[in-house]
């Protein structure tokens, strides 16, 4: 059973072609914050509800959801607005728990698809389960055999309603958004399955409320087929990803201005090709940004001690190291050259 064959998803609700909108908290934090936001959310016309009650967080102490006790409020959901409702497993203890309260759609996060074991332990519970809809996220680190591992694992265990979500990649320092989409990777996915429905959630690729709108558009654009966007009746309140979530009514608005192009596939060579040269540039400005700040410091460092800010033997000696690693790297020295030389006259700018 290869992915190849895996067929896109579809739910009740949302018609062929159009976009599948995933929305809802990043967790149920009580039943009148998930049903208000449930019910704003069906209102205008969300199908598919999520919000997660197992929640892997990075620090001991973060809130970690409430549990096999937020099943039910899910469940209200579904009850009350007939949305489809998901929610994130991590473990064989929470897929026996969101199968017994009756759940539709269960998704592995980002540090679960990271996993083997965890994957295989879940496939293990979910082989006769075909009623059942899963959603893999992206691993944490950039590595599509993981991502096509995970899926696999799940293929293997007889379900057939599988899709992929793009999340973004952790990465060190300092990015414009909190995961580094690196679309490239998706792309790829897409080559290896290629009628498999992968959505992308704009709110963990972005980290921020003000780039959902944007990210979703992109996302579009790129040929995802569809979005998962965290969104909470209070936003400022949320007990877990607060930067990132919006109101019903923000998503509104940004659902009503989406622009639904055709004939941009994920597959396409060429935008596969700028996805990347955007990818790298992102990179560069970051890695910019990050030695600007170093030599910032560096010139409050000099000025407490009264030294000068241009060490004529430090200069020499840092071009004549970025020349040979140049080198290395195939970069032709003038151009090299040219570049840290304006990478130093803005450093020294700054630490003057
Ligand atoms: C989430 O969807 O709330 C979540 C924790 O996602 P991720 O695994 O992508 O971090
Ligand atoms: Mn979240």
């Amino acid at each position: 059973m290869s992915l190849q064959e895996i067929q896109p998803l579809s739910f009740p609700g949302v018609e062929d072609g159009a976009p599948i909108i995933i929305a809802g908290p990043c967790s149920a934090e009580t039943a009148q914050q998930t049903l208000d936001t449930a019910r704003a959310l069906s209102k205008m016309g969300v199908k598919v509800f999520r919000a997660g009650v197992w929640k892997p967080r990075t620090m001991p102490g973060g809130f970690e959801g409430v549990g096999d006790r937020g099943l039910p409020w899910l469940m209200a959901v579904k009850r009350e607005t007939g949305m489809m409702v998901a929610t994130e497993v991590a473990t064989a203890e929470h897929v026996r728990s969101a199968m017994d309260a009756g759940i539709d759609i269960l998704w592995m996060g980002a540090r679960t698809s990271a996993n083997p074991f965890a994957m295989q332990e879940i496939a293990d519970l979910l082989h006769g389960h075909d009623e059942l809809t899963v959603l893999v996220k992206n691993p944490v680190n950039p590595d599509l055999d993981l991502w096509l591992g995970a899926l696999q694992r799940i293929r293997n265990a007889g379900i057939t309603r599988l899709g992929a979500v793009h999340r973004g990649f952790s990465s060190a320092g300092a990015h414009l958004y909190r995961n580094d989409p690196q679309w490239h990777i998706p792309f790829e996915l897409r080559r290896h399955a290629p009628d498999m429905t992968i959505l992308c959630d704009p709110s963990h690729i972005g980290g921020k409320r003000e780039y959902v709108g944007s990210l979703s558009q992109l996302a579009l654009d790129m040929g995802f087929d569809g979005l998962m966007i965290e969104s909470h009746c209070s936003p400022d309140q949320a007990l877990s990803d607060s930067a990132q979530q919006i109101t019903p009514d923000s998503l509104k608005v940004i659902l009503e201005h989406l622009v639904v192009r055709s004939g941009t596939p994920l597959d396409d060579e060429l935008a596969l090709l700028r996805q990347q040269i955007d990818d790298c540039d992102h990179e560069l400005l970051a890695v910019l940004a990050r030695r600007m700040s170093v030599s910032r410091e560096i010139g409050r460092f000099k000025k407490s001690h009264n030294l000068r800010v241009v060490q004529p033997q430090r200069y020499q000696d840092m071009i004549k190291s970025r020349l040979s690693e140049g080198e290395q790297l195939e970069l032709h020295p003038d151009f090299v050259q040219r570049i840290i030389q304006a990478i130093h006259e803005e450093s020294v700018r700054q630490q003057l």
